[in-house]
């Protein structure tokens, strides 16, 4: 190769494109590092958007980067542009503003967009909203100031992180769960109903089996739904956790093989040389499970940002990590770890309810070793489980039982 910098291109500017941009300029100062995002902010948290709702956390501690630190650090940042095409034969990228720029590493890292809620009445009615970017958090905080009623539809994460917010502004809450119960592949019976139990006693009004049929407007805005079941209600907005749809587009008529998310090993490379992706949007060979594993985490993303950096300038490190997502769960708590049934259905489990207490245990188990866990109010089991789940020991059956016990 000439004897000129290296040109690394990174797309998308969340935490696992920003911390790989960093990470490159860190490791090798003469090279020419480009971050491309279509959002118009530098990277900004969005596990700080649910506290941001609830009035909690300002606007400039959202914001984790200025433009200004960019520059200083020396990495090209290109806001509210969007790459529309790898041409992997070429080595270039293609932007929505006609330029193709060259790349001798490219990062994918451009995650997924939240799903609409695509009944009729919906497509462009007022009041309807998806949580997933800064500009989403500020239009919802906005509409809360003055709702009295919101309906939120899913039964994912972000689904309760709405129902939490529009509670905590003292609007009336409506949640419309498809499923039997919140988190259905992860919980079973007994801590879905310990959930719903949580849920009720902040208040809100929760529905299983109920699917928006019909959105109703009045001068363009939200007035009201139908469930698929005939139920109405009056809604001044509605909240939709409908899960994300990953942002692999890009790649489309390259070899990249995609899956749900961008096929990567354990070093975050693709198929395809000098392609490498990190984040949600990666399906990438977990070596703590001998399997592919696609997490949604905080910390997974800047892991993943840190390790595919360090394999663009020609290392070769593993990505190895249990990952971990906690949140409230209204005046309780939640922290799910490792593998769940969310991607592998058939994983074993077993499980310990201490309704009393509001307690709740699941373990994960594949080929007789311990591979994930939820955990509900109690926490202690959290540091064994972790310890376990790295030492990737067989656990034989009759042991199992004796690890929820204590
Ligand atoms: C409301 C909310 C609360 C959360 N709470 C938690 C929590 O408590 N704990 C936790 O661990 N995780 C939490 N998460 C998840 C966590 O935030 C994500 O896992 C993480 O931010 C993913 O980072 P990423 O860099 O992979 O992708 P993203 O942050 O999605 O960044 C990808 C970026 O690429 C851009 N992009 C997409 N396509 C293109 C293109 N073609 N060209 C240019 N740019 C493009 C996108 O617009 C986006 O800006 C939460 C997420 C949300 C939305």
């Amino acid at each position: 190769m000439a004897d000129r910098p290296k040109r690394y291109i990174v797309v998308g500017n969340g935490v696992a494109g920003t911390t790989c941009a960093e990470t490159l300029r860190k490791n090798d100062p003469t090279c020419q590092v480009t971050l491309i995002g279509n959002e118009p902010y530098p990277l900004y948290n969005r596990v700080a958007l649910p506290p941001y709702l609830k009035g909690r956390t300002p606007e400039q501690k959202v914001l984790l980067r200025t433009v200004a630190q960019h520059a200083e650090r020396g990495i090209t940042l290109m806001l509210e542009t969007t790459v529309t095409q790898v041409n992997s034969e070429g080595k270039t990228v293609l932007l929505d503003n006609g330029a193709e720029l060259p790349y001798d590493a490219l990062l994918v890292a451009t995650g997924g967009r939240p799903n609409h809620l695509k009944v009729p009445g919906a497509d462009g009615t007022a009041g309807i909203y998806n949580f997933q970017y800064f500009d989403d958090a500020k239009a919802i905080h906005a509409h809360m100031e003055h709702a009295q009623t919101a309906v939120v539809v899913g039964g994912s994460f972000i689904a309760y992180e709405l129902a939490e917010a529009f509670r905590h502004h003292g609007l009336r809450t409506i949640w419309l769960i498809r499923g039997p119960y919140w988190l259905r592949r992860v919980l079973d019976e007994d801590g879905g109903a310990l959930v719903d139990d949580i849920a009720r006693d902040a208040g809100v009004e929760v529905y299983y089996g109920e699917e928006v049929r019909e959105v109703h407007a009045q001068g363009g805005a939200v007035c009201g739904v139908t469930t698929k079941t005939g139920k109405t209600f009056e809604a001044d907005m509605i909240g939709v956790g409908l899960g994300l749809t990953m942002n692999t587009e890009l790649l489309a008529g390259t070899p990249v093989k995609i899956g749900n998310g961008i096929l990567a090993d354990e070093h975050l490379s693709t198929n395809v040389p000098d392609i490498y992706t990190a984040g949600d949007i990666a399906q990438f060979h977990d070596v703590v499970i001998q399997r592919y594993n696609q997490l949604g985490t905080w910390g997974n993303a800047q892991g993943h940002g840190r390790v595919a950096a360090l394999n663009m300038l020609g290392q070769q490190t593993i990505y190895e990590d249990v990952p971990m997502y906690s949140s409230t769960l209204f005046d309780s708590y939640i922290r799910v770890i490792g593998l769940t049934p969310e991607l592998y259905p058939d994983l074993e489990s077993l499980e310990r309810l201490d309704a009393r207490g509001r307690n709740y245990q699941r373990l994960f188990f594949l080929d007789n070793r311990l591979v994930g866990a939820v955990l509900i109010g109690d926490m202690r089991l959290r540091a064994r489980i972790f310890s376990l789940i790295k030492g990737r020991e067989a656990i034989a059956p009759d042991e199992r039982r004796k690890l929820l016990e204590g």
